[in-house]
């Protein structure tokens, strides 16, 4: 399989056009064509020799993913599903902005890419746990998805959400170069603030993460605010406690400048009750986060369920009461399997390379 020209970074193109005993300028016009002009052809790089068009063909591919269907409508969540070089299938989705956030007129676009092909973490809430993990995406998968999203949707995306399918921090040396090639000004150019990574709390990586330059965000699943409820949802809570994840936060909060986010799905029976929210409210504080509550969605094959509106604001007014920033989240995608995974595990078990899931 010849490797994606998406997955170049400038200097590795540079160091091939080198080999290649090409000029340095074409780099840059070649870096122009993909990211910039977003073209879907090498014959479309229509300031290159024809010569070079040719060698770039049989040297590469130029993108790394096959968009084979859309799910939603132009003003609403859409959803991608992408067609891996092995068969497998990723998805990204893109919401349009929340008027409540962002005022009513406001364009803006989020995408939420995915970074392995399954996972391996197994959050009981999460679809894509469900079949297993197969393997990380390389960087030009991951960042060729947001490419594709603005080629499919003819438009810039202003932000990511690292909350796909997958644990990003598993996959963190393909999603540094994934990062690099997105807020590079020579590819993508998006402000790396403008990129949030969501973790089920890997607390080595945390660290790791904490000391990289970029002022990029991090979002946590925490979905329970101590080790008895948080376990019965987060596996890898059995490997890094509440604490320790705190801990990492801690460490994180001393390095960088923006505010940690703490994700919290509401699932009734489970985790709403007051006095978990009592204490999210405390461990919140403690690392200067805002909440995101997110009344669970049906997962076809998990049986739990979403507990009434009025428990949800009940939930949220503990936290606003104790001063810290709760969002009680718009649905966005409920009717086409925005919960991550959800697509590619339809399309992979209608080709039958997984089997359905049994739970
Ligand atoms: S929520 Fe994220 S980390 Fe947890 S199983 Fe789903 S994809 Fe994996």
């Amino acid at each position: 399989m010849l490797p994606s020209l998406t997955g170049q970074s400038p200097d590795a193109l540079a160091a091939w056009l080198e080999q290649a005993g090409q000029p340095a300028f074409r780099a840059k016009q070649i870096l122009d064509w993909i990211w910039k002009k977003q073209v879907t052809s090498i014959d479309a790089m229509t300031n290159l020799p024809a010569a070079l068009r040719e060698t770039l063909a049989t040297s590469f591919r130029l993108s790394s993913l096959e968009h084979t269907h859309t799910q939603g409508s132009e003003d609403t969540t859409r959803k991608f599903l992408f067609k891996l070089h092995d068969g497998r299938y990723v998805e990204s989705v893109l919401i349009p902005a929340n008027p409540a956030l962002y005022g009513e007129s406001s364009d803006r676009r989020t995408l939420c890419v995915s970074s392995q092909v399954g996972c391996a973490y197994g959050c009981k809430f999460c679809a894509s746990g469900l079949a297993g993990f197969t393997r990380n995406l390389d960087a030009s998968e991951i960042a060729g998805q947001v490419l594709a999203a603005e080629q499919i949707g003819g438009d810039r995306v202003d932000s990511l959400v690292f909350m796909g399918m997958g644990e990003p921090l598993a996959n963190l040396d393909n999603l540094l170069e994934a990062i690099a090639l997105i807020t590079g000004p020579e590819t993508l150019h998006l402000g790396a603030r403008h990129l949030t990574i969501s973790t089920s709390g890997l607390v080595p990586q945390i660290r790791k993460l904490a000391q990289h330059p970029q002022q990029i965000r991090l979002a946590i699943s925490l979905h329970g605010a101590t080790d008895e409820v948080r376990s019965k949802i987060m596996p890898v809570n059995n490997k890094w406690p509440v604490n320790e994840l705190f801990d990492a936060l801690n460490d994180w909060n001393a390095r960088k400048k923006q505010h940690l986010t703490l994700e919290y799905i509401l699932i009734k029976d489970v985790n709403d009750s007051l006095e978990q929210a009592a204490i999210l409210a405390k461990r919140a504080r403690a690392i200067r986060a805002k909440v995101n509550l997110i009344p669970y969605n049906t997962v076809e094959g998990l049986d739990w369920i979403r507990p009434s509106d009025t428990r949800c604001q009940a939930f949220r007014k503990v936290l606003r009461d104790a001063g810290i920033t709760a969002n009680l989240r718009l649905e966005k995608g409920h009717d086409i399997d925005a919960a991550c995974g959800q697509l590619r595990l339809k399309q992979e078990t209608e080709e039958g390379i997984i089997s359905a899931p049994a739970r």
